[in-house]
C-alpha cells in the first residue's frame, strides 16, 4: 500500500488548496522554521484517524482548522484527501476490486468530523483499521515526530511493547479481537434477556 498525494485545505497553515505528491523513491520537505513541515505530517496522521487532538499539538480537535492570520479570516472547514494505491491488494478485502482508495477527513466548527472512503460515508474505525492492517496508522512507528525519541527511551516496557506490536503488524488484530469480544459480550447480554423472557413465559 503506497500513500501517492496528499491534499489540504484548511488545515492549520495550509488556508489554500495544497496539493503534496509523493512520487516513487525518497521525498523530502524542506523549508524554514515554522513553513508547516510538521503540519503536513500532522495531517497525514489526522486523516488516518488520529483522535488525539494533543498529539496534534491542538488544544482541541477545532484547532486544526486555519485560525486566521493578519490578512486572513478564520475558515470554518477542514478537510484532508489521502491518495492510497491499492494494487497490492494490502486494504482490506471489502477494497479488492479498487486499485485506488481516497481517503478524507473533513471538520466542521460545531459539527466534529467524518470520514468518507472513495466517497463513501465510513466510520473512523474503518480507516484506522486500514492503516493498521497495513501497519502505517496515525500511531505507526514510521512516522516520527520531534521529541519522540526522547519520549521512546523514557518509555514504559508496555508503551515500547506497543511500538513493537504495531512494527509487527499485528495492532490490526488486537482491534478487531476488541471489537469481537465487544459483539460476544452484546450477543450475551441478549442471551440472558431471552432466557429471562422465556423464564417469565413458561
Ligand atoms: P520547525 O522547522 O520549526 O519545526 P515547521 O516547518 O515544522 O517548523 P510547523 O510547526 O508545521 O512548522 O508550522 C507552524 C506554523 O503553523 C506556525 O506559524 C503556526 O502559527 C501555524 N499554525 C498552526 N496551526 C494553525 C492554525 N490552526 N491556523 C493557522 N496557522 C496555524
Amino acid at each position: 500500500m503506497k500513500l501517492t498525494r496528499l491534499r489540504l485545505l484548511g488545515f492549520k497553515s495550509f488556508v489554500e488548496p495544497t496539493d503534496f505528491v509523493i512520487e516513487p523513491g525518497l521525498t523530502g520537505v524542506v523549508g524554514p522554521n515554522g513553513c508547516g513541515k510538521s503540519n503536513l505530517v500532522e495531517a497525514l496522521r489526522w486523516v488516518m484517524g488520529e483522535n488525539s487532538h494533543r498529539n496534534l499539538r491542538a488544544a482541541e480537535m477545532e484547532d486544526v482548522i486555519f485560525g486566521g492570520s493578519g490578512s486572513r479570516p478564520a475558515r470554518n472547514m477542514a478537510e484532508v484527501v489521502l491518495t492510497v494505491e491499492n494494487r497490492d491488494r494490502t486494504a482490506p478485502a471489502v477494497f479488492n476490486d479498487v486499485d485506488t482508495l481516497e481517503i478524507s477527513r473533513r471538520i466542521e466548527r460545531e459539527r466534529g468530523s467524518n470520514y468518507r472512503i472513495n466517497s463513501r460515508e465510513v466510520r473512523a474505525r474503518d480507516v484506522q483499521l486500514i492503516f493498521a492492517d497495513a501497519s502505517t496508522g496515525a500511531r505507526s512507528p514510521a512516522m516520527v515526530r520531534q521529541g519522540q525519541i526522547a519520549e521512546l527511551i523514557a518509555a514504559k516496557p508496555q508503551a515500547r511493547r506497543r511500538i513493537l506490536e504495531e512494527a509487527a503488524g499485528i495492532s490490526g488484530l488486537h482491534s478487531r479481537r476488541h471489537e469481537a469480544e465487544l459483539r460476544l459480550k452484546a450477543a450475551e447480554q441478549n442471551l440472558e434477556r431471552l432466557e429471562d423472557v422465556l423464564a417469565q413465559i413458561e
